[in-house]
């Protein structure tokens, strides 16, 4: 046994291998066990928010994130007749990064080199006297010091520490999309990230690739129980009937839309703890928000972070109390994002008023979301273990 702690992680997405590239630069034993046979992301755009950006570049990939991000300040909000709702003044620029998930997966692989195990789907996950065993469909056994359940929204290694989140559905599905942004001949003055807001409808376009394809995401309302699931064909015809009445670049997006993907929006509360022993969670196994705020994936980047600081130079007879303080830490904020993605859904699908109205709304609740973003998990996690939270 060496005095690197073994780090195993259950899941290779976002969040597991962010949390690779920050355990790993701590001097840290880390591999990521991940069920699907290659690399598995849905062809979609994603917005990295400003607290979880800087945690990326911190972490040495300051330069990559450039080449395969376009940058956006703030959002251009617009009734669902096309009418301007003018920019609240007094509130926060917020500087997101638009990307395709693809091009982030690769990115996150290509710093995590040689610390994937492909092909692994984790099936149990059990204690022994000194840290814990993880069992594999492919019939592998394997010993760590930590493990890390980093497996989405239909966790294992929730329900080996004894949870299950129960989701409800919003009543919401999420069409997904790309477009090529060839076809459309005002594509070129569009940047940042765009909203069309209407009655229990809304509609967002933000450039990815270099502004050479358009991420569409359509959410609208549903009774029928859809699928929670990222690969879901959806039917364009379908979609552009629900946008039939609305502003003219919505109704040319879709129709230049090859095909779209359909997503069911489930909800859950905040699970009451996330760490038992040497075993814990991470992203959307820990915190499973809806997708309004576009803080998923940020959290779940924040979450890596937070437990490299953590378990830094921990001894081995130290994890399970560094990992109540990575809960403790998390818990709460990450419950406060949750919340607020729930709200920001609401507002966004609620009827619209007036634009000036609709501003003055805008304001209030930007104003109340706005503590998400200027923060830095690491000298939280650092400050936290210094008082001994
Ligand atoms: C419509 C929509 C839009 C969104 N937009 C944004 C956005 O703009 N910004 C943002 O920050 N977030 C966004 N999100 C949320 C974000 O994508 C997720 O929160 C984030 O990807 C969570 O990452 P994760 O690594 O925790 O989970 P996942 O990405 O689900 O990764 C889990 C991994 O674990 C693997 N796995 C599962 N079970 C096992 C097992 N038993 N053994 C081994 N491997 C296993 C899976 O194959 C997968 O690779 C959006 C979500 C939705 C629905």
């Amino acid at each position: 046994m060496t005095d690197r702690l073994d780090v195993a992680i259950i899941g290779g997405g976002i969040g597991g291998l962010s949390a690779a590239l920050a355990l790993s630069a701590r001097g840290m034993n880390v591999t990521v066990f991940e069920e699907a046979e290659s690399p598995r992301e849905a062809g979609a755009g994603l917005s990295i928010p400003p607290n979880a950006a800087i945690l990326l570049k911190r972490g040495g990939l300051c330069e990559a994130i450039e080449k395969i991000t376009t940058k956006s300040q703030g959002l251009a909000l617009r009734t669902s007749r096309g009418e301007p709702v003018p920019r609240p003044s007094a509130t926060p620029e917020v500087q997101s990064y638009q990307i395709h998930r693809v091009e982030l997966l690769d990115m996150l692989l290509g710093a995590v080199k040689g610390m994937v195990q492909f092909r692994y789907r984790c099936v149990a996950v059990g204690e022994t006297p000194t840290g814990a065993r993880l069992r594999f469909a492919c019939g592998a056994v394997c010993d760590a010091d930590v493990v890390i359940g980093a497996d989405g929204i239909h966790s294992i290694v929730q329900h080996a520490i004894g949870l299950t989140a129960r989701p409800t559905s919003e009543g919401i599905v999420a069409y997904r999309g790309l477009v090529q942004a060839q076809k459309l001949s005002w594509a070129a003055e569009l940047c940042g990230l765009n909203m069309w807001m209407g009655d229990g409808r809304s509609f967002i376009c933000f450039p990815v690739s270099q502004g050479r394809l358009i991420n569409i995401v359509a959410f609208v309302p549903t009774t029928l129980d859809m699928e929670e699931t990222w690969f879901a064909p959806g039917d364009v015809r379908t979609l552009a009937g629900e946008y039939a009445d609305w502003d003219a670049p919505v109704r040319d997006i879709i129709a230049a839309l090859d095909q779209t993907f359909r997503w069911g929006i489930y909800d859950r509360p905040p699970l009451p703890y996330w760490s038992k022993g040497c075993v814990t969670l991470l992203g959307d196994a820990a915190h499973p928000m809806v997708p309004h705020f576009g803080q998923g994936a940020g959290q779940a980047i924040e979450d890596g972070f937070a437990l490299a600081v953590l378990l830094e130079h921990a001894r081995r007879d130290e994890i399970p109390a560094r990992l109540q303080a990575y809960q403790n830490l998390r818990l709460e904020r990450t419950s406060g994002v949750q919340a607020a993605s729930r709200l920001a859904g609401r507002f966004y699908r609620s009827a619209v008023g007036n634009p000036s109205e609709q501003a003055e709304r805008m304001r209030e609740w930007m104003s109340a979301a706005a503590w998400i973003f200027p923060y830095d998990v690491e000298e939280a996690a650092a400050a936290f273990l210094e008082r001994g939270d």
